[in-house]
């Protein structure tokens, strides 16, 4: 029996809907998701094992031109999954599709001589006129691209796309043991349900100022005991993260809460701590110390 192994990165513009379909294609919410843009800030391994398959897809941030030393690595991370993929799936909005945009990240794709698979995604939402429009436009820009019309959210186009992602596999041995999900430890995980919750409960720049780090992870304690700190860039965003009498703190860490049981299936006490941090998204030091490569 042959086997059949290699990385499957994910990548395009902000709110595509790649971490939508990474969780679909994984079958587990590894990546958090929110309608807004620049959620993800890690790339994130999944890994789908069959017997004689292994996938292993990346999520990646969407990409966009650096502002800040964040922005910086996380354009960094997607210039890695474009070199260390051996299949890409380009993910486009349907809606917002249009050649002059998308022609130079075409080329670069295809610099890479990897195969590509454009995704045409939220299919949901569009007509098919603009789907016909869509496809003639990938064409032209990406020849040879095979492409799919899918929805993410739907779970429509899915299991073409599995089938032809399979032909594309080369092969070779797995990559990872066949009883690993994903290459990131428990705690990444409860960073990133606590980042979710406070991008879903806070709006303007408060998301975008925002790094969780879990500093205390007590797996002996019933329930597990975790601690964590959320660290923003102003004191004004550590008021407001708190809110009158520690409502809006307190909603967080429920929602939090009741999310990272689910994940973990075991009771949690979650203890969150607000501190200021000046600046960690452009020092060097601090986004080693939160775990940016
Ligand atoms: P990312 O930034 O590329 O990772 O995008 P996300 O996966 O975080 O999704 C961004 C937003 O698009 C979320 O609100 C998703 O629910 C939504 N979305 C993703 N796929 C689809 C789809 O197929 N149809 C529709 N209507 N919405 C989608
Ligand atoms: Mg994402």
């Amino acid at each position: 029996m042959t086997h059949r192994a290699g990385f499957v990165n994910i990548v395009g513009k902000p709110n595509a809907g790649k971490s939508t379909l990474m969780n679909l294609l994984v079958g587990e919410k590894l990546a958090i998701i929110t309608p807004k843009a620049q959620t993800t800030r890690h790339r994130i391994l999944g890994i789908v094992n069959g017997e004689d398959y292994q996938f292993v897809f990346s999520d990646t941030p969407g990409v966009l031109e650096p502002a800040y030393k964040l922005q910086e690595n996380m354009l960094q991370q997607v210039n890695e999954a474009l070199t260390d993929a051996d299949v890409l799936i380009w993910l486009i909005d349907i809606s917002e599709l249009n050649e002059a945009s998308e022609a130079d990240f075409a080329k670069r794709l295809k610099s890479t001589g990897k195969p590509v698979i454009i995704a045409l995604n939220k299919i949901d939402l569009a007509h098919q006129q603009k789907l016909e429009q869509a496809v003639e436009i990938c064409a032209h820009i990406l020849p040879g691209a095979e492409i799919l019309p899918v929805s993410a959210l739907h779970e429509s186009g899915i299991d073409f796309l599995q089938r032809k992602l399979i032909s594309l596999l080369p092969e070779g041995p797995p990559y990872y043991d066949k009883d690993q999900l994903t290459d990131r430890p428990e705690r990444f995980f409860v960073a990133e349900i606590i980042r979710e919750k406070i991008l879903m409960n806070y709006s303007r720049e408060v998301p975008y100022s925002v790094e969780v780090v879990v500093t205390e992870f007590r797996e002996a304690q019933e329930p597990l005991l975790i601690r964590a700190e959320i660290h923003v860039v102003r004191e004004s965003q550590k008021a407001i993260l708190i809110g009158h009498r520690g409502q809006a703190l307190k909603k967080t860490g429920t929602e939090a809460r009741k999310d990272i049981e689910a994940f973990l299936d075991r009771k949690v006490y979650l203890e969150l701590f607000v501190k200021v941090s000046k600046d960690w998204r452009d020092s060097e030091t601090q986004l080693k110390r939160f775990g940016y490569r």
